[in-house]
């Protein structure tokens, strides 16, 4: 199952055991992390390359050293990939990361202290979205908006009212727990009402809206920030998009303004991405990741799980399991040891405690790049609701039969990268 690394193999046995190891369990694990998925062979390799031993600070045909004659096309490949891609007109793929990405929002678009305005993190927003204990929540004045406790949905008159009572230069909409469609055209007329710069984080969603599974930010939000290794099934990183208006503020924020060197094996694996998601088999995933967590959610309900917001339009199902009366982290620890990997969450007014909270957290992105469609949903629903009932119980003995259950089913279906 394990794939050959002959030269690590050989220099360091140690780390190259660990690799394996990881390889067994993303092979016979069924992975519901929906920030996690299967990068293939290709992005895979990319990212491996000795594109990696270049210094390449600064934008192709403005670097700060010599010798960049590949590193430059690598870079122009990648960013037009990504424009059209998402049919947006400026590109910048060098952000390490995520978080790193947003921070760059705020370098460019506000000073420390200015309001800054995002979904609260226990609601289902992100850590840079202005929440406490980020440096975005210490260095500038988060405001926050959450969803309706009746309707686990966002209250458009109350975010409205919070934009203009207080003024954000920022909004950001997007978030890590939010199973429904983002309504970008209402969150694009409140941010031009009170005057701030939308930034539409679609880092869970990307591969969904580059697939056209989910309506696009395009041309709503101001810019776009989105990591590339979630649906979008690309290497860890991410790329920040706007008109051209903003193009400069956002490159000089990235660099000079938070990074040094971009990582090129990096960005050539974005490219490779881009390019295998601009391909009608990616539309193909993208609407059967949807219909999978669809078929998922129903099989759920029909087993008497309660969904925040009664289901999802996404890649997302956010789990409440307080009539279960098993805690999300039991849960999640149960269903680790059955091979079913997911995550605790909050859940929207959760009165437990975020390290320790009501929920779990699953998604069908990793379980559709390996090919399972929605006749394998009952079956998944079926393994959760049997984990679930075992952590209550303590029952290992079930858990390790849903184990060998689960592996037998992934092993008639590889993981992509993985198949050898
Ligand atoms: C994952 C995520 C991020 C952060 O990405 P990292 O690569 O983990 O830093 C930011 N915003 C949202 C909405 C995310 O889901």
């Amino acid at each position: 199952m394990t794939l050959p690394h002959p030269a690590l193999s050989a220099a360091d046995p140690e780390l190259a055991a660990l690799v394996g190891a990881e390889e067994q369990l993303q092979a016979e694990t069924l992975r519901l992390i929906p920030s996690e998925n299967y990068v293939s062979a290709a992005v895979l390799e990319a990212s491996g390359t000795v594109l990696q031993n270049k210094y390449s600070e600064g934008y192709a045909g403005r670097r700060y050293y010599e010798g960049q004659q590949v590193i430059d096309q690598v870079e122009r490949l990648a960013v037009a990939r990504a424009k059209a891609l998402f049919g947006v007109e400026h590109a910048n793929v060098q952000p390490y990361s995520g978080s790193p990405a947003n921070l760059a929002v705020y370098l460019a678009f506000a000073e420390p202290g200015d309001t800054v305005m995002g979904m609260a993190l226990p609601m289902g927003g992100h850590l840079t979205h202005g929440w406490g204990v980020s440096a975005t929540g210490k260095w500038f004045r988060g405001v926050q908006y959450g969803v309706r406790q009746d309707t686990g949905l966002i209250d458009f008159d109350e975010v409205r009212e919070l934009a203009l009572k207080e003024r954000p230069k920022i909004i950001f909409c997007g978030g890590t727990a939010l199973p429904r469609t983002i309504d970008f055209p209402a969150f694009a007329e409140i941010a031009r009402e009170c005057g701030a710069v939308l930034v539409a984080d679609v880092a869970h969603i990307a591969g969904l809206i580059a697939g056209g599974a989910h309506p696009s930010p395009v041309p709503h939000a101001d810019v776009i920030s989105t990591t590339t290794h979630k649906t979008l099934r690309g290497p860890r990183g991410a790329m920040l998009m706007s008109r051209e208006e903003h193009a400069k503020a956002l490159d000089k924020a990235v660099f000079p303004g938070l990074q040094g060197g971009p990582h090129n094996q990096t960005t050539a694996a974005i490219a490779v991405a881009l390019h295998e998601a601009s391909q009608p088999s990616f539309r193909a995933y993208a609407q059967s990741v949807v219909a999978n967590a669809r078929a998922l959610a129903e099989a759920l309900l029909d087993r008497g799980f309660d969904l925040v917001s009664g289901g999802t339009d996404n890649h997302l199902i956010l789990m409440d399991l307080t009539p279960k009366e098993v805690p999300g982290k039991v849960a999640a620890k149960a269903l680790d040891r059955a091979g079913i990997v997911v995550n605790y969450n909050t859940v929207p007014y959760d009165p437990r405690k975020p390290f320790d909270p009501s929920g779990i957290r699953i998604g069908t992105p990793s379980l559709t790049s390996r090919g399972l469609g929605t006749e394998h949903m009952a079956a998944v629903a079926d393994w959760i609701d049997r984990g679930v009932t075992a952590a209550g119980k303590e029952d290992e003995e079930a858990l390790a039969t849903i184990r060998s259950e689960v592996a037998e089913l992934m092993s008639a279906h590889p993981a992509p990268g993985l198949a050898g």
